[in-house]
Parts: structure tokens; sequence; C-alpha cells
């Protein structure tokens, strides 16, 4: 079985790598055993990236392909417009910036037809600073509390996926995503490899620390709506905190008169508490229906099918169709 893979590659302001990626990732695909294709998607460069892309385009006319976005979007916006032009049977992305090297391109594509739905990849010996990689650190631990979706390394966008899975996350609405956390959610077999990771060729990181919190909100947000719920609790546990202070007071007054709680004003503080505490509680059932507006608006598929074995006689029109991605824009439509 020769698949076809398709490479998205998001650029943004890269121009001195262009030239030594596109040659390297060229010659990976060379090695693969199927038909290729490159997608170059630049996200708003003004550093003379552009023009490079357009002349790898038309030097590998039939190969590689240059998208051209009007404006920066954001790296997962520019892979997702990628997904969106891809037609290979397996998509692979990776960084533009040399980070993630191309000569691991055959292994993924082979993991990939070896039945996996999701490879992803963890870094060995990282090459990032002290900072980033305690901050991915903090990122991982977070995430898979907040998700479950066990993953070691999710800031490695060396990754691999099968077409059906693409499908499932472009029908995914939302603007802000994540993609390593979104594709997992639609996997059923997701496995993880261990690849090299270079220091970045040429430039500088594109992610400032602002740019890095903003991503930690989206891939927070984008699994989980725990946070407004923990508004209710936080309010629970203060409204409860001033009911125990109340009757605290009550036993301390009956037990040593009124001069004990010096006069009733800490009374007054415990009254406080539990209407703060309402408040919050309040809140948090406010946060209840955000939530789910948010999980309505986004319009994610409800299940995804990994594929159906067999047919009924009854419907008859799709007999024989196991292709998961075809189940699944059924699963749209209705
Ligand atoms: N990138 C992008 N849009 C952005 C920021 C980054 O397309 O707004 C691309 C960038 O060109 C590179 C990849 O995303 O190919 C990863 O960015 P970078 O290497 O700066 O991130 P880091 O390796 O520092 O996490
Ligand atoms: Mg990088």
């Amino acid at each position: 079985m020769n698949m076809s893979v398709s490479i998205v590659i998001p650029v943004y302001n890269e121009a001195e790598n262009i030239d030594a990626l596109v040659r390297r990732v060229s010659e990976a695909c060379n090695e693969l055993n199927g038909p290729w294709e490159v997608i170059l998607v630049d996200d708003g460069s003004r550093d003379g990236s552009i023009e490079k892309l357009e002349a790898a385009a038309e030097r590998w006319d039939g190969k590689i392909q240059a998208i051209i976005l009007n404006r920066n979007y954001g790296q997962h916006a520019a892979i997702m417009c990628g997904f969106g032009h891809a037609s290979g049977d397996m998509i692979i992305t990776l960084d533009a910036d040399l980070q993630n090297p191309p000569e691991e391109i055959p292994r993924l594509a082979e993991m990939i037809e070896q039945g996996n739905d999701v490879v992803g990849t963890i870094r060995r010996n990282r090459q990032d600073t002290l900072f980033r990689r305690f901050a991915s650190g903090r990122i991982n631990w977070m995430v898979k509390k907040a998700t479950g979706v066990g993953m070691s390394d999710y800031g490695c966008m060396l990754r691999a996926y099968r077409k059906p899975v693409v499908e499932a996350m472009l029908q995914c609405r939302e603007r802000s995503t994540f993609i390593p956390v979104l594709a997992n959610s639609f996997a059923k077999r997701a496995i993880e490899i261990e690849v090299a990771h270079a220091e970045r060729a040429a430039g500088e990181s594109k992610y400032s620390v602002w740019k890095l919190v903003n991503l930690q909100f989206d891939l927070l947000t984008s699994m989980t709506t725990t946070p407004l719920r923990m508004l209710s609790w936080f309010g629970v546990a203060i409204a409860a905190g001033g009911v125990g202070f109340g009757l605290l007071l009550l036993i301390g007054r009956v037990l040593f008169g009124a001069e004990w709680a010096a006069e009733g004003v800490f009374t007054l503080f415990a009254i406080l508490f539990i209407f703060i505490g309402a408040q919050f509680v309040a809140m948090g059932l406010l946060g209840e229906y955000l939530g789910r507006v948010y999980h309505d608006v986004r319009g994610r598929p409800r299940y995804f099918i990994d594929h159906i074995a067999g047919h009924s006689s009854l419907g008859g029109s799709d007999a024989g169709e196991t292709a998961a991605s075809a189940a699944l824009e059924r699963q749209i439509q209705t």
C-alpha cells in the first residue's frame, strides 16, 4: 500500500531557512514510496519569504504549492489552512525553521502506514532555552490534568495524521485551535516516537512570552470549560467557610458572652463571606451556560467513527463503505 503524503509547513518570516528547507524536505520526500506534495503556507511574512516560496513553487511545479495568507493568523491557523488544501492520504506537519529535521519524514510516514491515526513526536535532547523547557513542562502537565489526553510533548509540531483525522479537525469551526490536542481527540490509535531536534537554523523564535501565554489559553479552552466550573466550587467553599465561621461565633458567644465576638462585628464578616460565596456560585452557574453555548458554537462533531465493519442490507446505499471520512461526513450533515 503506497499512501500519498502531504507535507504542510507554516512559514512566518523564515526567508533564510526556506532554501534549505525546500531542499531537505524534497530530498526526504523522494525516499517515500508513494507520491507526495508540499504545501507551504505563508502566515503574513514581511521579510521576502513570500518571493522565495513563490520561486520554490514555480521550480517544483506540481510538487510544491505556496499559499500566501494576507496577514499573520498564527501557526495553528496557518496549518489549518494547509490542511484544507492537502490531498494526501496522510498529512505531515513540520516547522519551517529546521528545528524538526525533515529527514524524519519517512519514519513518520511508516508509522502511519503501520495503522496509526496520529503520530506524535517527543524531542530528543531538546535545543531550547531553559525557560522554554520549563514553560512547556508546565503546559504538558496542565493539559494532561485538564483534558486527560496523555501526550508527552505538545510543543513539537513534527506530526503525522491520517486524512480522516485531518478532515475531522477541519469540521471544527472554532477559531482558536491547538492542533495536537484536537487531533488526539479524533484518533483511535495515537503513538509517539522520539525524533531529533535541532537548534533554529536562522532567525529567532516567533513566539514571545505573550504569544506563548495566548497559546496556553487556546490549549486549555480548546479542550475544557473546567475553569468556569471552578468558579462555582470556589463560591461553595467560601460560603461554607462563612457558615462555619458564623457557627463558631455563635458557640463562642454562648460560651463567653457578647464581648468575645467584638460586639457582633465578626458576625458581619461571616454573613459577608456567605454572600460573596453565593455570588461566585451564581457566576459559576452563568459560566455553566456559557460553557454550553461555547460547546455548541464550536460545532465539533459529536463523535467520530473510526471505521464500520459489515453493512446493513436495509439502507443499501453505502454498502461496504468503511472510510471514516465518509462516515464522518454523514454524521455532520445529519
Ligand atoms: N509560525 C507561523 N506563524 C506565527 C508564528 C510562527 O506560521 O505566528 C511558524 C514559524 O514560521 C515556524 C513555526 O511556526 O515554522 C514554529 O515557530 P517558531 O520556530 O518560532 O516556534 P518555536 O520553535 O520557537 O516554538
Ligand atoms: Mg522553532
